[in-house]
């Protein structure tokens, strides 16, 4: 595995293998990788002649009280994964090489960054479609992957590429996890033994969404959110950010139910803040 530090280094790189006309794979994490990256990774290992892993926890992306400065940082680990999936580059740019004047000219997608997390998280998309954009430049990838799991993030690149007409195709992966049901996520690992048992009821909830969604239990999504709120008022030190059905395309929240529908949640346990969502059929 070739390990890049820099941004002109990993242009030239991209230039060559473009010349050389071979497909390349690019999956954008922030390193703390764990089985929903790896997903990722072989993925683009199967379907394409190169791959790139970018390892950069984005400054752009997090707000000023959020947890950019604890974000777990496991380099020397990641790197030993990507070496074991046969990733071709792993590009690791310093936050002075990717915002080298400090601050940015930004990408923004405003038809999808006011929901669900954008809603939660002011600036986040902003964040996410600027460094994206600017990787995908650096890298020019033939196609980059990005987890379900992220479920807006992935509605918000699509529409950036489609917008802004990238050639680029976006593969969005079925969100990988525990065995429990506990989505994979870096941040997991904040949570404490007492806490990690807790997490699961994020998976329950979603089930039991599903469930009432699809056997028409309840008729109206407000009696289905209020019905999930139970299961996090039982949960020590939680706190719900958001529990949404919303359309999984315009993400709006819906006033009837219609399925396809997204449920999504962000809940606090203790100080960590998960994410989660199904797509219901
Ligand atoms: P992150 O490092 O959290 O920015 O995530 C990098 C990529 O991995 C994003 O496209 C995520 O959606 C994806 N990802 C994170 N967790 C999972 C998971 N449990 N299953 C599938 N993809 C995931």
């Amino acid at each position: 595995v070739r390990i890049i530090h820099s941004v002109s280094e990993m242009q030239s790189w991209a230039s060559r293998v473009q010349g050389q006309r071979f497909s390349v794979g690019f999956v954008p994490t922030m390193g703390a990788l764990h089985e929903g990256h790896l997903a990722l990774v072989r993925r683009a290992r199967r379907e394409n002649d190169a791959v790139v892993v970018s390892i950069f926890v984005n400054p752009l992306q997090f707000g000023p009280k959020e947890d950019f400065k604890k974000y777990p940082r496991t380099l020397a680990k990641d790197l030993k994964l990507l070496q074991k999936e046969k990733t071709s580059v792993v590009f690791v740019p310093s936050a002075s090489m990717m915002y080298p004047a400090g601050t940015s000219a930004k990408v923004s997608v405003p038809a999808l960054d006011h929901a669900l997390e954008g809603a939660a998280r002011p600036g986040h998309f902003d964040g996410v479609a600027t460094v994206v954009a600017k990787f995908f430049h650096i890298v020019q990838p033939t196609r980059a992957y990005f987890g379900q799991k992220d479920y807006q993030q992935v509605r918000v690149i699509d529409r950036m590429i489609k917008d802004l007409n990238m050639p680029v195709h976006l593969v969005a992966c079925a969100t990988v996890r525990e065995v429990d049901g506990l989505a994979y996520s870096s941040r997991n690992r904040y949570l404490s033994n007492r806490e990690r048992e807790e997490a699961v009821k994020i998976y329950q909830a979603l089930f039991l969404g599903r469930e009432l969604v699809s056997e028409k239990i309840m008729k109206k999504p407000a009696q289905i959110v209020k019905r999930l709120h139970q299961i996090f008022a039982r949960i020590p030190k939680c706190k719900v950010d958001y529990i949404a059905l919303a359309d999984p395309e315009t993400l709006e929240p819906l006033k009837k139910i219609r399925r396809p529908a997204l449920l999504a949640v962000a809940v606090r346990i203790g100080r960590t803040r998960l994410i989660d969502n199904i797509v219901i059929p």
